[in-house]
């Protein structure tokens, strides 16, 4: 699924990608499909094409990590490179590695939970930075809580 966003990343216009070949176990998944290796692979043609179909966001979501680091921090590099965005990853490990937070603005972390529920939870046990500070809290707020 491939589709432009408002609520993923707070205050940006994101093209959010869901990545498959997932490698977490999260009781009561929400995306079961996504463990397995489904649909067209992201090469850096594809994003383009994405871009081009997509105009005016201002972020770049990968809804999930696959399990291809390489390529998962070549595509953010050179999203980076070459269009005017942020990056942002939803991972549902509870940590990512340091090359990870260095390509890209936006990280969540943490498996889904349902008995905690999602980020938009305040009983959530997934977090959501920017350039490394835990910013979870403007969803809460976005809810009036
Ligand atoms: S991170 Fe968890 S909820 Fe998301 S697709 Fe993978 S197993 Fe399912």
């Amino acid at each position: 699924m491939t589709a432009v966003v408002m609520e993923e990343i707070p205050s940006r216009v994101t093209l959010a990608v869901e990545i498959s070949n997932c490698r977490g176990n999260c009781e009561g998944c929400h995306s079961p499909w996504l463990k397995e290796d489904v649909g067209e692979e992201l090469t850096e043609e594809a994003v383009d094409r994405l871009f081009a179909a997509n105009y005016g966001v201002n972020c770049f979501l990968f809804l999930g990590e696959g399990r291809d680091a390489d390529a998962l921090v070549r595509l953010a590099l050179y999203i980076k490179a070459k269009y005017p965005v942020e990056t942002a990853l939803y991972s549902g490990r509870p940590e990512v590695e340091k090359r990870l937070w260095d390509v890209f603005d936006y990280v969540k972390t943490g498996p889904y939970v349902k008995a905690l529920g999602p980020l938009n939870s305040p009983t959530t046990n997934q977090r959501f930075y920017h350039h490394g500070e835990d910013i979870t809290a403007v969803f809460w707020r976005k809810k009036g809580k």
